[in-house]
């Protein structure tokens, strides 16, 4: 990739090398092979922090066992509609890897995708009925008719052997099961799509290179100030379009850029750790991503999971997350992060979001005081023969929250992705973080339309992204004959059979 110095003038300024700027890089790259791209990563690597492989549980969420997509009503009865968009949002990143892995652009696909088979799995006659009505629901669409539902301890111990060993025989148990899960390596992902990025003329990638502040030209372009930590030196860069795809600093920035759209955005850190599996005769036995209900106040993406991950090749088991708070942004963050985001206009509704979550807070507190013995009675309820000594804790990537304002309420706490783009579209920046890096080309698809209307029109984009992603501009979730042939097209390429 090309080094160019201060001063310089680019189509494209991407902010981080994580998997949601490599998407986008990607993906512009193709719609616009002249385009010039600077990318400024403040590490030294590609894909350090949320997009690495063990700071994420990389699951492909595509609805097909985190029971959060599917909450219970007051009146007991299950939603479902947000399980149909995740799934076709899933379906649309698949679409995309497949385009890239048949032109040859990345490797793969098991350099960075597994499949895995995704169950979920609960405990008790309430929890039972609400996974049965789920499953009722889902079934009879085309997307989830291969899930299978059983309360058989049997056929449960045939598909994931682990949670089943030492539980009392009169515990009723129930779980769903979809063979065409997956795992993915969003740090091999991001890895893979950067080195096609680099291949291509008028690309610049830089580590140890911080972005510092951003402020308009008279023309309207962006000023870029960018740190090169290396040399202790600042820089100047102009861009016609700047993404900010800092992950958990990605707020400060678009607070610098003084957008009117960013006033009133807040963040709130949740940090994360792991369990992982040290004997390999245990992960030997597991092969499947196993999710379970979220405890009372939990933040929906604490709900606990027993993982098989495939990373760098190696099998590998995780439980977890365990919840936690540290007022950074990033994992190499800093710990005024979040006392340096409170400013004037967001003060308020933060305030009013913290007021009306202290059932999160409590619940954070309680993760934050766990000891090792609390965090093995967690896995033992999922893995009930679980030992201490097979599991070594690890720390996951830090996720920021979204705080944002509200007519009626005076601010909220929300935990999907919000992305927040100036009037003109030269600007955009991506807040939050669930369900994350699965969706990062429904994502950037939304941008590029949102950002460049006049390129999609006039420019023959609209056309080139039907290539790229085949089911552009229809609904898979409606046309049950169009799913069928594009998710086995995508399957096919992704080699992700219909059992394993
Ligand atoms: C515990 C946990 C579990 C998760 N599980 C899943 C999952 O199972 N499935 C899923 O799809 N998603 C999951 N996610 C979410 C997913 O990891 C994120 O949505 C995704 O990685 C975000 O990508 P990103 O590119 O926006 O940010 P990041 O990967 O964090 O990248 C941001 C980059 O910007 C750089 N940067 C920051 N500030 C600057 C600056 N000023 N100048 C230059 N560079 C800068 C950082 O160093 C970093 O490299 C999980 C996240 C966490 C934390």
């Amino acid at each position: 990739m090309s080094h160019s110095g201060s001063d310089a003038s680019y189509d494209i300024v991407l902010i981080g090398a994580g998997i949601m700027s490599a998407t986008l890089g990607a993906m512009l790259k193709i719609l616009q092979p002249n385009a010039s791209i600077a990318i400024y990563e403040r590490l030294g690597a590609i894909a350090a922090e949320s997009s690495d492989a063990w700071n994420n549980a990389g699951t492909g969420h595509a609805a097909l066992c985190e029971l959060n997509y599917t909450p219970e009503r007051p009146d007991g009865s299950v939603e479902t509609v947000k399980a149909f968009g995740i799934n076709e949002q899933f379906e649309l990143s698949k679409q995309f890897w497949a385009y890239l892995l048949e032109k040859g652009k990345i490797k793969g696909p098991e350099a960075f995708l597994a499949q895995t088979p995704h169950m979920s799995f609960v405990i008790g006659e309430k929890n039972i009925a609400y996974l049965k009505q789920r499953y009722e629901l889902l079934k009879p669409h085309h997307a989830f008719a291969a899930m299978e539902y059983s309360e058989d301890k049997e056929v449960i111990r045939k598909w994931a052997p682990l949670i089943m060993e030492g539980r009392a025989a009169d515990e009723k148990v129930a779980a769903t099961r979809v063979a065409t899960g997956t795992d993915v390596n969003f740090g091999a992902l991001s890895t893979f799509l950067f080195e096609a990025i680099g291949k291509e003329e008028n690309v610049a990638f830089h580590y140890h290179h911080e972005v510092k502040n951003l402020s308009r030209n008279a023309d309207q372009s962006w000023s870029v100030k960018v740190a090169d930590l290396d040399q202790g030196k600042t820089f100047k860069v102009n861009a016609k379009f700047v993404f900010v795809g800092a992950g958990g600093r990605a707020l400060s920035l678009i607070q610098k850029s003084g957008i009117p759209e960013g006033k009133g955005f807040g963040g709130f850190p949740v940090s994360g750790q792991w369990l992982r599996c040290v004997n390999p005769d245990i992960i030997a036995q597991h092969k499947a991503k196993v999710y379970g209900k979220a405890a009372v106040g939990a933040p929906p993406m604490s709900v606990p999971h027993l993982d098989t991950r495939v990373i760098n090749g190696k099998k590998e088991l995780l439980f977890g997350p365990y919840a936690g708070f540290s007022t950074k942004f990033l994992k190499q963050g800093s710990y005024w992060d979040l006392p340096c985001s409170i400013k004037g206009n967001n003060i308020y509704p933060m305030v009013r979001a913290g007021l009306a979550n202290v059932s999160l807070t409590k619940y954070l507190i309680e993760q934050v005081m766990q000891k090792p013995k609390d965090r093995l009675e967690a896995l033992r309820e999922y893995f009930p023969n679980a030992k201490a000594e097979d599991w070594a804790l690890e720390v996951a990537g830090q996720r920021v929250q979204v705080i944002k304002k509200d007519k009626e309420k005076g601010g909220v706490l929300q935990f999907g992705t919000e992305v927040i783009t100036a009037a003109d579209g030269s600007i955009s920046g991506l807040l939050g973080a669930s369900p994350g890096a699965s969706t990062a080309v429904p994502i950037m698809i939304k941008l590029i339309e949102r950002c460049f209307p006049k390129e999609m029109k006039e420019n023959g984009w609209a056309i080139r992204m039907k290539e790229l992603i085949p089911s552009y501009g229809q609904s898979l979730e409606k046309d049950a004959a169009l799913y069928a042939t594009i998710v086995k097209r995508s399957n096919d390429l992704l080699h992700i059979k219909e059992e394993i």
